[in-house]
């Protein structure tokens, strides 16, 4: 055992990819790493946290625009005789994006990634296209409001991605829109310096790290993103939503004689650094390639239900061994297990059969979204838990009821399937409890702040 072990924790159980390690002990060093995991306990006189509870692996939020967590059930009223759908949305989220100011933004985020902790996510890789002020100016330091993203996950204690986003077109071949004007980098240097400014905001924080970002295909010009996504640095993942709505799908197919998909597939160097947010309408040909390229698809199952995206085809993908990760996008949703069960069920629904994946499917999903989730923050692990790794968890109460009565062998499938946030004991990144009995460390400050940013938008 490591000689500079601060801390130990005992858990009834932990989960590692290949199953349960009942009891076990994990040693922390004094920059939150693993520096001891066993079911033996360390021998000699240590601190010891003693759990009573089950450890799983933290979450990875892989999709996240915070700022539209500020209209989170706004959009649920509907008048009849009139037709609301992604488009009409979109309306009301550019109206939310425009007013919101840098502090506000800052504190909608804060509670946000607080509450994302409080149901077990310890990253974020937050897709940020919020870049200028609100008449559409760059700020003064171009990545203002990234920064403020780094500051929030540095106030809440969640690992943030940061993912500025190029974002040039208010469709395809079509100039922006007004209400789009905070958003657009008009060139590729534009977006090369605020690419560069982001990199400065992360070193604000020593758990946030940087990504690269197209849109989409309707809000850049194709050959401007053959060329971004050739000169992107290597290493860094790259994010873009891809074939979300089948209007998008129909325009690109009028633009350009492609599908969104098979455009993607055929003119970018598509690999395992590629995460292509929900690429719910695939064709067959679209769906096998994709599964082989290596890509992960970044599911947002909530928000893609609440937005009648549709339905990605995740059984047939899955059986072509394609690759996956969860997200929350606008956050109308913020709790994992929920996603994974989304997940499932919308499978089970539309194919009229319940085995939507092989084995242990809770096991098998958390497996996924964990590793693929990881990737999606630029973060490459062989197991949920390693020594010399930082000790983020989950922790749910191994006195809720049913957790109380459950073997390991059916306990992931009982927490996937049917604990709510109760269960929830709470959740540790870097060695410390940030959320303990469902109560966030910063709680109170954070939501004092967070009514205070809400009341002067004014739109609850
Ligand atoms: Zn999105």
């Amino acid at each position: 055992m490591a000689i500079h072990t601060t801390l130990f924790f005992k858990f009834k159980a932990l989960l590692q990819r290949d199953g349960w390690i009942s009891p076990a002990y994990v040693g922390i060093d004094a920059s939150g790493k693993i520096s001891y995991l066993s079911n033996i306990a360390p021998s000699g006189a240590f601190a010891m946290d003693a759990v009573e509870g089950y450890a799983i692996p933290g979450f990875q939020n892989a999709h996240s625009h915070a700022f539209q967590y500020a209209m989170a059930g706004l959009a649920e009223s509907h008048v009849a005789g009139t037709h609301d759908d992604f488009w009409t949305w979109r309306e009301a989220m550019y109206r939310c994006a425009l007013s919101i100011g840098p502090d506000q933004l800052e504190a909608i985020a804060t509670m946000l990634y607080s509450e994302m902790l409080r149901h077990g996510y310890t990253q974020v890789a937050e897709f940020h296209y919020l870049h200028h002020d609100q008449e559409g100016n760059p700020y003064n330091n171009l990545a203002e409001l990234g920064e403020r993203m780094v500051a929030a996950a540095k106030n809440a204690g969640i690992k943030i991605t940061l993912v500025p986003v190029f974002y040039q077109k208010g469709n395809f071949g079509q100039a922006p829109q007004p209400r789009q004007r905070r958003f657009i980098s008009a060139s590729i240097n534009d977006y090369f310096k605020l690419f560069e400014s982001s990199k400065e905001a992360i070193k604000t924080y020593g758990d946030a790290s940087i990504g690269f970002s197209i849109h989409s295909l309707r809000a850049v010009d194709f050959t401007d993103i053959v060329k971004t996504v050739g000169s992107m640095p290597s290493g860094l993942p790259f994010h873009m939503h891809v074939a979300e709505q089948k209007k998008e799908v129909a325009d690109c197919v009028g633009y350009c004689g492609k599908r969104p998909m098979q455009w993607v597939l055929d003119n970018l160097p598509v690999g395992d650094r590629f995460h292509l947010v929900h690429s719910t309408h695939l064709d067959d040909q679209e769906l096998l390639r994709l599964a082989k390229s290596g890509a992960r698809v970044v599911l947002c199952p909530s928000t893609e239900g609440n937005l009648g995206d549709g339905i990605f085809r995740m059984k047939e993908f899955v059986g072509q061994k394609g690759r996956w990760s969860i997200g929350t996008d606008s956050h109308i949703g913020i709790n994992p297990l929920e996603e994974f069960r989304m997940i499932d069920y919308r499978q089970r629904l539309t194919t009229h059969a319940r085995n939507t994946f092989d084995g242990d499917a809770a096991r098998y999903m958390v497996n996924e979204a964990v590793a693929s989730g990881r990737m999606a923050m630029g973060v490459q692990a062989n197991d949920h838990f390693e020594t010399g790794r930082p000790f983020d968890a989950y922790v749910l109460d191994a006195k809720a009821p049913l957790l109380a009565a459950t073997s390991l062998e059916n306990m992931a499938a009982t927490m996937v399937y049917s604990a709510d946030a109760n269960y929830a004991l709470g959740t540790i990144v870097n060695g410390k409890w940030k959320v303990k009995n469902n109560r966030h460390v910063g709680e109170k400050e954070t939501r004092d702040n967070f009514i205070r940013a809400m009341r002067k938008l004014a739109n609850r």
